[in-house]
């Protein structure tokens, strides 16, 4: 906890959470939100389970303030006695009794649980974190789609033009057919690539002329 100083610094935001993360000192935790829901892998995780995480260490800190002595597993036990669907009304009564004779202003703590909705506001208004940057593949395929849709647009204003001045007499062609291909040269290798396939292979020959003299 070296960095505590540069990482309170971090919440700036005046949402709900950035007020919770403040008032509960939860270092670093915008780090952790960005990092695990923008996780590609196995890490990912949901705004509500990002909801949970953010309650856990409220409820945490809580405890801890209270100087409550803990067990393993307690912590996550009690947020699921305090919010839980499948508990009863007594057992979750019985719950927070038990904590505020502890010295745990319990009421405050169940006001101050965030919702995923709160966690996915603060993320992409208040961070500007999005899980749709989108991967190399992504961008390729959608640059694939664009120039398509201009090349067919293309193609089919050419056939218009064509057909027009076919009708008017001005222009005679029999049964006709329109291909649009846009090709990009190289001015360094020279090589001709229609841009299909420039965007398949994503380099000219460049490279490979490079890697050969190497
Ligand atoms: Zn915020
Ligand atoms: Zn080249």
């Amino acid at each position: 906890m070296t960095e505590r100083k540069s990482e309170e610094a971090e919440i700036t935001c005046d949402c709900k959470l950035g007020r919770i993360a403040k008032k509960y000192d939860l270092l670093a935790l915008d780090k952790a939100l960005v990092e695990y829901w923008t996780d590609d892998g196995d890490e990912q995780r949901s705004t509500r389970e990002l909801a949970t995480y953010v309650n856990h260490r409220i409820l945490e800190t809580a405890l801890t303030n209270a100087n409550v002595p803990r067990k393993e597993g307690e912590v996550e036990n009690t947020y699921r006695l305090l919010t839980s669907d499948d508990i009863t009304s007594g057992t979750r009564i019985e719950t927070k009794k038990h904590l505020q004779r502890d010295g745990v202003p319990v009421e405050d703590v169940e006001s101050d649980f965030v919702s995923h909705q709160t966690v996915y506001n603060h993320l992409t208004k208040c961070l500007d974190a999005s899980v749709e940057t989108p991967s190399d593949e992504e961008r390729l395929e959608r640059s694939a789609e664009k120039l398509g849709a201009l090349q067919n647009r293309t193609a089919v204003v050419t056939a218009d033009t064509v057909d027009q001045l076919d009708r008017k007499g001005i222009l005679e062609i029999g049964e006709f057919n329109v291909n649009v291909s846009v090709t990009v040269t190289c001015e360094d290798c020279f090589q001709e690539y229609t841009i299909r396939d420039l965007l398949d292979q994503q380099s000219c020959d460049c490279k490979r002329l490079g890697a050969s003299e190497r």
